[in-house]
């Protein structure tokens, strides 16, 4: 990077993909992947500039079974997908990208608009702020228990606290833990079809079966949760109804019957751990 700018730049994280708040110069470390679930690149750490992400990369919409999904192409960092959840009280936007472009702005538009963002951890925080000042400065809302991880502040943050949060009739934020302290999932009970669906961002992680899930404090270092953890995850998955579970990126989903399987899944993970 060129550290002679006089402009502040939000830079963003080559590796998780996380943005700081506006600097002239990107700062010497990443808190996100100086942390034990993450990891610094193995070229050192490097920041982009979001205007160049912008005219490199472009944001495509698709469908995957009924939800509306949104992808950076190329891929950026860890490569999320975020949903456009449709509501009586307007879209959410679950998750959220490092990408943001002014054509993705206009789709969105196009679909509807974006009433508010909900993140399910810091590791999707990306560039949550450029996307809300964006879209004219909607409420982003993450669970209080990860406050200490936003790098950017912002006002239209909100840190929402306890065990859930209605959105709207059907749509509401449910706090997982695990993964993260403040660990969230959207619960969607009518959508996108009859017997609803699970978006647990990383609290549950569909697998490559596409059958189970697993549940770990970090996925790219294999360092597992305990019974305890696990025990307390199970329980607040407990009492959500649903019949698919779409995790973080394109294709990880567990599509019918998935309830069971995150059961099947949870003694299966204790099992393993016990033995
Ligand atoms: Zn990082």
């Amino acid at each position: 990077v060129n550290a002679s700018r006089t402009t502040p730049i939000a830079w963003i994280c080559q590796t998780c993909g996380v943005q700081v708040a506006p600097a002239k110069v990107p700062p010497a470390h990443c808190a996100i992947c100086q942390d034990a679930r993450q990891y610094v690149g193995w070229a050192g750490q490097h920041w982009l500039d979001p205007r160049s992400l912008a005219a490199t990369h472009h944001i495509a919409f698709r469908e995957e079974h009924g939800v509306t999904t949104l992808h950076q192409v190329p891929g950026v960092a860890i490569n999320q997908r975020a949903f456009l959840i449709p509501t009586g009280q307007g879209n959410v936007m679950w998750e959220c990208l490092s990408v943001c472009t002014d054509a993705a702005i206009a789709t969105l538009r196009v679909h509807g608009g974006v009433a508010a963002i909900a993140i399910s951890h810091p590791h999707f925080y990306s560039a949550m702020v450029d996307w809300s000042d964006a879209l004219g400065g909607v409420p982003i809302y993450v669970h209080a228990e990860d406050a200490a991880w936003i790098a950017r502040p912002s006002k239209h943050i909100e840190r929402w606290r306890g065990a859930r949060l209605d959105l709207a009739a059907d749509v509401a934020l449910v706090h997982l833990g695990g993964h993260f302290a403040g660990s969230a999932g959207l619960w969607w009970r009518t959508g996108p079809r009859a017997g609803g669906s699970l978006f647990p961002g990383d609290a549950l992680q569909v697998t490559m079966d596409r059958r189970s899930t697993t549940f770990m404090y970090s996925y790219p270092n294999a360092i597992p949760l305990g019974p305890s953890a696990v025990g307390l995850l199970r329980a607040r998955v407990a009492p959500l109804a649903f019949e698919d579970v779409f995790g973080y990126n394109a294709g990880r989903e567990i599509i019918g019957d998935a309830k069971r399987r995150v059961e099947a899944s949870f003694d299966r993970y204790l099992a393993a751990i016990a033995a």
